[in-house]
């Protein structure tokens, strides 16, 4: 039996049951991981009190950002053995399909979500775990998918970033923002932060920006950018804000500009002339999740100190209550995590 914070249904943050379970079998593709770290994300909150439905019943353990040791491998399960040190991806993929072949796992229409990670013990299939360096903290390592493995995928593959230019970053402190300052800066980009809070200036300089703007939120700061370097403005722009950024973000992006739309923090439409994109020969893209390529390097990238996670409190699993009430309020800037 192991020790587990189990869901009978969807609820408030004391809906979590303490409760002894069996500990999950090993089928032939699947790595049992002994569970060292797990951050609690917004989406195990929406799991958590209904809003998210999709794959979800009850009983259900959740918590999708695992860090941790494998336990027991399956028999097909070659490149894991027990003893290694692994981080999950938020999904597993087919591995065979036209998307896995080309580098686009993350949509894969065979993927299935992770979860389990608010246990003693998670058993998934081997492709959601990626090999960690023993000398990493789990804490570290825990959440980096949805933070730098996203920051990655963003500045790196999607917007692909060159020396000497121009990046700006909105929603610069927050858990995609920070490390894709750090992530722009390393390749040579000259960021510049977005943040609402004069309190994050010495922080996101800390982290590389050359330059960071405070902006109210919904103020219009395209002024303030191209007043830095003579009107040009951003070629690129790392969006993690969504709507209450867009305005503003697309007025600072340059003539060819890559806009790289990362997150979408509320539910507003957002309207724009469709001339004014190509007035700019200006390119949209989505970012979604993380592949095991992205996972992998953004491990790396904490490995050798160029990304540096930011970890708000490490709390012990019997208090998972009091840690998705704090991220629900949105109480904590940097990640909580809890420990079986
Ligand atoms: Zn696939």
């Amino acid at each position: 039996m192991m020790r587990a914070a189990v869901l009978h249904g969807p609820g408030a943050p004391d809906a979590f049951c303490l409760e002894d379970v069996p500990v999950p079998p090993v089928g032939a593709d699947d790595v049992r991981v002994a569970v060292q770290a797990c951050g609690v994300s917004y989406r195990d909150v929406v799991e958590r009190n209904g809003t998210y439905k999709r794959d979800v019943s009850f009983p259900l353990i959740i918590g999708l950002e695992i860090a941790g040791r494998v336990e027991a491998t399956g028999s097909d399960v070659l490149d894991l053995k027990v003893g290694d040190h692994v981080a999950s991806k938020a999904f597993s993929s087919c591995g065979r399909c036209r998307l896995c072949r080309s580098g686009r796992e993350t949509t894969c229409f065979k993927r299935r979500p992770v979860r389990g990670g608010y246990a003693q013990y998670v058993s998934l299939p081997q492709d959601a775990w990626v090999r960690a360096p023993a000398d990493l903290p789990f804490e570290l390592i825990c959440s980096l998918g949805p933070g730098a493995g996203v920051a990655l995928n963003a500045v790196r593959d999607t917007a692909r970033v060159q020396i000497g230019e121009w990046v700006l970053v909105t929603g610069a402190s927050g858990g995609v923002g920070a490390p894709s300052v750090q992530i722009a800066t390393a390749m040579g980009g000259r960021v510049i932060a977005i943040s609402r809070s004069a309190a994050k200036v010495d922080f996101l300089k800390s982290l590389g920006a050359e330059h960071v703007i405070v902006a109210r939120e919904g103020e219009n700061f395209a002024r303030q950018v191209k007043a830095l370097n003579g009107g040009w403005g951003a070629d690129v722009v790392i969006d993690t804000v969504g709507s209450r950024t867009w305005a503003a973000s697309f007025d600072a992006l340059a003539v060819h500009g890559r806009y790289a739309v990362v997150g979408q923090l509320f539910g507003e439409e957002i309207s724009i002339n469709p001339a004014r994109i190509f007035f700019k020969r200006a390119q949209i893209s989505g970012v979604g999740s993380v592949s095991r390529v992205q996972l992998e390097d953004a491990i790396d990238l904490v490995a050798r100190g160029i990304v540096t996670p930011q970890v708000a409190r490490v709390m012990p699993l019997s208090e998972i209550a009091e840690a998705h009430r704090l991220v629900e309020e949105g109480a904590v800037a940097g990640r909580i995590v809890v420990k079986p």
